[in-house]
């Protein structure tokens, strides 16, 4: 493998990433794995993303994913030509576990990308080529998005034992794929609390700290404050209310991370499931 980046008349021999319209960036709440298969207002507004895909938006070759429940040590990229459904979740209907997304991969990018976007000392992104796939945060929304699964999608993982920082300068990296038909799509949630999730009857009955933490991070996005977000937690206990772990938190920041502050955003499915989970999603560009 060379260890030297790929040239732009390198990268225009691979099929994916020749030179595109400038993709849009999307930032989306995921939540329950149950919104893959429930007809309800997450998976209709998902559904109505994706037809926009082609008309208002230039249709992606290639599908850029970071997902908060691929978690590893090193940055690590889905290399084969064939990713597994990852049902990495448990209790759930058997109709979801039966349920299948099989996008190709598009291992030649993946290889171009290891070389183009670089983790600590330079080093390339690492290729896994058996251990992961497509896990639920990544599949539970492009399934309703683009059901045809005709789009090849590669999966980024998170080296979750980095700072906030660090995620965000890699992400700063991806922006150059955005020209290249590079659809990145971060998959978490803005507030994302399961040990206070109300599961009966008070849905509606918003924690405190979770309207707080989603409207500050709602109005760093309004205002193009993208490097703010790397802060969150001066928001002290709101902060560690919202977040008891922040895997869900980053993919904002590798979403964030892919755009110019000056670039307009648009909300969708600004509301929270089981009061702890914030849905607030972002289309920028
Ligand atoms: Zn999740």
């Amino acid at each position: 493998m060379s260890s030297i980046a790929p040239s732009a008349a390198e990268l225009d021999q691979i099929a994916s990433l020749q030179k595109s319209d400038r993709m849009p960036v999307l930032f989306v709440g995921h939540g329950s794995p149950m919104n893959a298969i429930e007809d309800n207002e997450y998976r209709r507004s998902w559904q109505a993303l994706g037809a926009q895909f082609g008309s208002t938006f230039p249709r992606p070759r290639l599908i850029l994913c970071i997902s908060a429940h691929w978690l590893s040590t090193g940055w690590w990229l889905t290399g084969m030509a064939l990713p597994r459904t990852i049902h990495d979740f448990g209790g759930f209907p058997q109709e979801l576990f039966e349920q299948q997304y099989p996008a190709p991969g598009d291992p030649a990018a993946a290889q171009a990308i290891s070389l183009l976007v670089r983790q600590r000392q330079s080093a390339p992104l690492g290729l896994d080529m058996s251990e992961w796939g497509l896990d639920h945060g990544t599949w539970s929304v492009l399934k309703p998005m683009f059901p045809a699964a005709d789009i090849p999608v590669i999966q980024l993982s998170m080296d979750y034992g980095r700072a906030p920082e660090e995620h965000y300068a890699l992400a700063r990296q991806l922006k150059a794929l955005r020209e290249r038909g590079v659809l990145i799509v971060g998959s978490g949630n803005i507030v994302h609390n399961l040990r206070a999730a109300r599961w009966s009857g008070a849905g509606n009955d918003v924690y405190d700290w979770a309207l707080e933490f989603d409207a500050v991070t709602g109005e760093h996005i309004v205002q193009g404050r993208l490097d703010a977000l790397q802060d969150f937690r001066k928001l002290g206990s709101v902060a560690q209310q919202a977040h008891p772990t922040h895997e869900h938190y980053l993919p904002l920041l590798y979403a964030a991370g892919a755009v110019d502050a000056s670039e307009p955003s648009r909300f969708f499915n600004t509301n929270f499931q089981l009061a702890s989970i914030s849905m607030r999603s972002v289309i920028w560009g």
